[in-house]
């Protein structure tokens, strides 16, 4: 079953302080410069190269040590995110990567003032490591949605609430900001996902599934593991016992620009949950069971001897890291064009245009790289029948690729690994070696992978 469209990108309807219902802005309307411009703020949304990441990451590096962790906490409000960096969406796709937005942050500050910040890109892996240990969760949790869905739109009250909630018409105005900004920007701060993650669970007593599937739909950073965890971790699922409560206080403190003086009956505040409840765990056992990382090649790996035996490799690009380069020079290169990122609905218009830019942006990088030499290039990323109709055109006996960690891509490959074995064309990934160092820590509490940061940052340092 599939959520209609109709559902999946609503257009954002406000509550007003006096109560009217207000259009907001258009899907897709480009704020003005200007919006940003008073905080030196990027200009939204974000261009999908590595050029502009590589520029907003070098424009935001003196924000990154004591003024980052000082402020970092600080919703100011939509177009406002000027204490953070916004890199979110290009480190989903790796058009800039971890280490390298690490060692440029420690490049300008020293490790205890950048603490915070790194701390912070360390959170990312963490997530991405625990799930990857958990590779039967992912395809579990989709697997539930449709059923879920079913369930909360077959009675008439649940469905009105969940409707409310992914359209901006809850009763609670400042939860309806939020879901506006998502809609219409695809992003929001850290502090607000929480809060509006807590609120969906605790106050409007929605299934969390449903919230993170709207969530991944609607923000450019998306993510499986970021995502996915993000939201159990505020309904206390990721660490027993604990779950994360929006409290008028916390809001408040850290909203209170947004707030502009309004009452808690005028936001909705008066309405929150006062406390949280337990959830019961829908995941199988196994699901949750943690299992071995199937490690592929390192990335420095050398295939050269190997590729004499083995024929021509063609170089794919995935939207999973959109910078990774093997170590040797392909016969070829390819892209896969962009994975659903649920089964219940399309994403929104602005995630689906940042990602298929960004894998553009992928290719053309490659191509130009690759194109002196002669190399044949496709022209446009390629679903997964093209693809293999143009690797058995170009006689490739074999694809290389970063590895993608669990989600759509991976699952997608699953099936093309096969697809392509059929025509005797083998699929080979390559780790980065920042992966490799640390995801075999994600194995338990964010604390026991923290403590390990400084020696990741030694080792990181004396690679470079
Ligand atoms: C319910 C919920 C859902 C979330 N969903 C996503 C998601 O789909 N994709 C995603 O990238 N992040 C997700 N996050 C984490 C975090 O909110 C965003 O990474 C962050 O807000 C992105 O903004 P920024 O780039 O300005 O972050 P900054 O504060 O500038 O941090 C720099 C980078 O560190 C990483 N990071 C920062 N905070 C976190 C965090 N708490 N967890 C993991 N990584 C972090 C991000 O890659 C971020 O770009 C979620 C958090 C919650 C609570």
């Amino acid at each position: 079953m599939r959520l209609p469209r109709s559902l999946g990108i609503v257009r954002a309807i406000n509550v007003g302080n006096d109560g009217s219902r207000m259009q907001q802005m258009p899907l897709g309307t480009k704020e003005t410069a200007g919006d940003w411009s008073t905080l030196g703020q990027p200009a939204w949304p974000p261009q999908a190269t590595r050029a502009q990441g590589l520029q907003q990451l070098d424009a935001f590096i003196s924000k990154a040590g004591r003024a980052y962790q000082t402020h970092r906490n600080t919703d100011l409000g939509s177009g406002r995110h000027g204490h953070v960096s916004l890199l979110s969406p290009y480190l989903r796709h790796r058009l800039v990567d971890e280490s390298e937005v690490i060692s440029q942050v420690l490049g300008q500050h020293s490790q205890s003032e950048a603490f915070k910040f790194v701390q912070e890109v360390f959170w990312r892996t963490y997530w991405k490591g625990w799930l990857e240990q958990r590779r039967l969760l992912w395809p579990e949790y989709q697997q539930q949605l449709p059923a879920l869905l079913q369930q909360q739109l077959q009675n008439r009250r649940q469905s009105a609430d969940y409707t409310a909630a992914i359209s901006a018409a809850t009763q609670i105005p400042l939860f309806n900001e939020w879901c506006e900004e998502l809609i219409n920007t695809g992003y929001l701060h850290n502090h607000a996902r929480m809060w509006f993650a807590s609120i969906w669970i605790f106050t409007l007593k929605l299934p969390w599934q449903l919230g993170a599937d709207f969530f991944v739909r609607h923000l450019i950073d998306g993510d499986p593991a970021s995502n996915t965890l993000g939201w159990r971790w505020v309904a206390g699922l990721h660490t027993a016992g604990k779950s994360y409560l929006a409290t008028p206080k916390n809001i408040r403190t850290c909203a209170q620009e947004r707030l502009a003086g309004r009452s808690d009956h005028e936001l909705g505040l008066n309405k929150l949950a006062p406390s949280t409840f337990n959830l019961p765990e829908h995941l199988s056992a196994k699901a949750l069971q943690k299992t071995d990382i199937r490690w592929p090649a390192p990335e420095s790996a050398d295939f050269a001897g190997y590729r004499a035996n083995h024929g021509r490799t063609a170089l794919l690009v995935t939207e999973e890291d959109l910078s990774w380069m093997p170590s040797e020079t392909p016969q070829g290169v390819v892209a896969l064009n962009a994975s659903p990122r649920s089964v219940l609905a399309s994403s929104s218009d602005i995630v689906t245009q940042f990602v298929e830019a960004a894998i553009d942006d992928g290719l053309q990088r490659m191509t130009s790289h690759y194109a002196a030499e002669g190399l044949p290039c496709a022209e446009t990323a390629l679903d997964d029948d093209a693809l293999v109709h143009w690797l058995v055109e170009e006689r490739m006996d074999e694809v290389v690729c970063a590895f993608a960690p669990m989600g759509p891509t991976r699952l997608r490959l699953r099936a093309l690994r096969q697809s392509l074995a059929c025509k005797g064309i083998s699929l080979r990934m390559q780790m980065r070696d920042y992966d490799r160092l640390v995801w075999p820590h994600a194995n338990r509490g964010f604390f026991q992978l923290g403590k390990r940061i400084p020696e990741f940052l030694d080792i990181m340092r004396g690679g470079q």
